[in-house]
């Protein structure tokens, strides 16, 4: 990456990591290092998240005047680069990542106002409510319904997989608004307080043992109107807005590099001459995919989705993480089958075991591959 920097961006990384230095703590990165699921817990990520809330560097991708750095997308590269070979632990990607920039673009000011300081502060947690059971990878399926009733909406329904919703107090859900021929048609995007009566939360144990994900029922539960984000039955295209900064604006190669460090750190002894090779591998796809990453964020203005290139980006960062979770597990050896409690080498083995569903979160990588190929064929996106 040193060969990309010119003296602007190298002071910038200076300035970066003299923030790390003095804020980051090693309760916080024993945090990081810890986590299995795809996020650390709550008080892990909130506790690095308010010491960057008051630097002003907690949405790197959000413009200046909402409470963002406006950072160029290399410095947000250098800056996610930097966070994550520290061991800083990973910001809660669904509030400030996913919910702001849709908020900014199609949120009324209100709305802003209203949800966006709290976002940054911590203050609010967010979770992602758009899969059902009967609509995953075909979200266009979906059937939690809202019904206008007065100044309210009443929801009712089921979404499932919801990461971190025994943990937040609001969701972003898409919902079905009306029935229309073009299902895509009838979707809206709305906002939801989960301590409204109505709403439960049951938990759902992952393959690594832990407690990520969640089903979440609704049962005639009313929102205020209000909480629709943009125009009734537009929310479709809101999600697809979504969905590209979701698959390919999140930086990942600092992360899959964190988790290689991870690997090779958590080894019982030298790798001998074959494990060598293998880590020398899945190390060199790890340069083409930062250079990859840098080549096609550094290119976009600051915040902009990245179109269908974002599928590509997804797809290579999820095979990758598994990549580097099976290398784990590999050199591990018998070791790994006998997962030693509280060790580095039983968080090799629970990570390995959730990096199964890293190509299929965010959407699969079979349905990654049809947008690369629409694409590349040129017969645009589906939907
Ligand atoms: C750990 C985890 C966390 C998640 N967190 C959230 C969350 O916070 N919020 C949220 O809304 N959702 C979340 N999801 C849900 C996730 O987005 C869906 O699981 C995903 O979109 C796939 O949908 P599905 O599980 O219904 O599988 P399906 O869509 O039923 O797919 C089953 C299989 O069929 C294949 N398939 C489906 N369609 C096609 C096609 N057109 N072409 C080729 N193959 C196809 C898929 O690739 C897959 O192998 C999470 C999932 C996981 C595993």
């Amino acid at each position: 990456m040193d060969l990309l920097l010119d003296a602007p961006l190298q002071a910038f990384r200076a300035e970066v990591r003299a923030f790390i230095a003095a804020e980051l703590t090693d309760a916080m990165r024993a945090g990081q290092a810890a986590t299995i699921g795809v996020y650390p817990e709550p008080e892990v990520a909130l506790a690095w998240q308010r010491k960057l809330a008051a630097r002003g560097w907690a949405a790197p991708s959000w413009p200046h005047a909402q409470g963002g750095t406006g950072w160029t997308s290399t410095q947000r590269f250098i800056f996610e680069h930097e966070c994550a070979l520290a061991g800083a632990p990973i910001v809660y990607p669904i509030g400030i990542r996913l919910a702001g920039p849709v908020i900014i673009a199609f949120g009324s000011d209100e709305q802003r106002q209203r949800w966006l300081p709290p976002m940054l502060a911590g203050d609010d947690y967010w979770c992602q409510g758009f899969s059902e059971p009967g609509a995953g990878s075909d979200l266009g399926a979906l059937a939690t319904k809202a019904t206008r009733d007065g100044d309210d909406y009443v929801i009712s329904g089921s979404k499932i997989w919801t990461t971190h919703a025994h943990h937040a107090n609001l969701m972003f859900a898409l919902v079905r608004t009306a029935d229309t021929p073009r299902r895509q048609d009838g979707i809206s995007f709305v906002a939801i307080e989960l301590d409204r009566p109505g709403i439960e939360i049951r938990p759902i144990i992952s393959i690594g043992g832990d407690h990520d994900v969640n089903q979440v029922f609704f049962d005639d539960v009313r929102i205020p109107a209000a909480n629709l984000i943009g125009e009734e039955n537009q929310g479709w295209r809101y999600a697809k807005y979504l969905l590209e900064l979701e698959r390919g604006n999140g930086l990942f190669s600092g992360r899959l590099r964190a988790s290689m460090k991870r690997v090779e750190a958590a080894l019982p002894s030298p790798p001998d001459a074959a494990q060598r090779r293998r880590i020398a591998e899945v190390a060199m796809e790890l340069d083409a995919f930062e250079m990859l990453e840098l080549a096609t964020i550094g290119t976009l203005p600051s915040g902009s989705p990245p179109g269908p290139l974002s599928s590509v980006l997804k797809l290579r960062a999820s095979r990758l993480k598994q990549a580097v979770a099976a290398l784990g597990v590999t050199l591990l050896g018998e070791a790994a089958l006998r997962r030693p409690g509280g060790t580095s080498g039983d968080v090799l083995v629970a990570d390995y075991l959730n990096s199964r569903a890293a190509t299929i979160f965010g959407g699969a990588a079979e349905v990654q591959l049809g947008i690369i190929a629409r694409s590349l064929a040129g017969l645009g996106q589906k939907g």
